[in-house]
């Protein structure tokens, strides 16, 4: 499932119910008459679906070949010093990880924590601790069935953990854990550093050098946004000029490597569309 490049977007795009569409039952086939095959189901601000519905989108993904991921709850903190908060994110990657199987999925994408009053150091130390409690808990109630993978993702603001280097580092501590390059984010945060294929190129040959195979196969986010000196600002359509990053390099870069990455669209309106135009030039490439 995840060896090949497949291509989707974040959510339903407005065109989706303008052509007449009315639930995420009819996504995976509108998806896959537009030549796409990869579809990102939500829970950012909490969980309103319900598991016979997951498992009715699942059914019709899996007869459209569209592979569904989760996002899960953004309010997910694992630095957090707070036993009982740890337990609430504990219980988030659960319930998250339950509905993934519902859908037939194997990627939950995880925003891992972020400082709040510590420093970054003991934020990361948190972060690992409570990482390695949580795969006890995930694995000891198989959680993880069918080769699921906690995807984690590099954020766009200072004050969160993940910038790619910490979350390949984070990525090393099991087979189970894979990076989410959200390329935007990474641009946004380093104030536009992501020019050409070198900028793209060293980011996943560390991957690959500390992560082997599975870096391969990793997740990607994709889209424009807008940032300033503190980072993200806000996502944007792909045909913004001002920010980037752009695809081009990019797609060179997974050809040349040979990776087959699950490439999700979060721009803002156009998630659907834009995700096209990504693979329009990646085929081209
Ligand atoms: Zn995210």
């Amino acid at each position: 499932m995840i060896n090949k490049v497949r291509f989707g977007p974040s959510g339903n795009q407005k065109l989706f119910y303008e052509q007449g569409h009315k639930h995420s039952i009819e996504a995976p086939a509108w998806l896959r008459s537009l030549g796409l095959d990869a579809y990102e189901f939500s829970f950012g601000r909490g969980f309103t679906i319900k598991e016979d519905t997951a498992i009715k989108i699942g059914e019709e993904a899996k007869k459209n070949d569209v592979l569904i991921s989760c996002h899960a709850p953004y309010y997910i903190n694992l630095a957090n010093p707070d036993s009982t908060m740890i337990e609430k994110s504990f219980g988030y990657i659960t319930r998250g990880l339950t509905l993934l199987d519902c859908f037939g999925g194997v990627d939950y994408v995880v925003h891992i924590g972020s400082c709040g009053k510590l420093s970054r150091q003991e934020a990361l130390c948190n972060i690992k601790t409570n990482l390695k409690n949580l795969l006890i808990i995930l694995k000891n109630g198989d959680f993880l069935r069918g080769g699921k993978r906690l995807c984690l993702e590099t954020m766009g603001k200072p004050q969160q953990i993940g910038t790619y280097e910490e979350i390949i580092d984070l990525c090393t501590l099991d087979e189970c854990l894979v990076p989410t390059f959200d390329f935007g984010h990474i641009n946004a945060l380093t104030g536009g550093s992501l020019k050409g294929y070198d900028d793209y190129k060293k980011i996943l040959d560390l991957a690959i050098s500390k992560l082997g195979e599975r870096a391969k196969s990793c997740h990607i986010h994709f889209s424009k946004i807008e940032y300033k000196d503190k980072g993200e600002i806000r996502h944007l359509n792909y045909d913004d000029e001002i920010y980037g990053p752009d695809f081009a390099p990019l797609a060179k870069v997974i050809k040349d490597l040979n990776l087959t990455p699950t490439i999700i669209c979060e721009s803002k309106d156009n998630m659907a569309t834009d995700s096209l135009i990504l693979k329009e030039i990646y085929e081209s490439t």
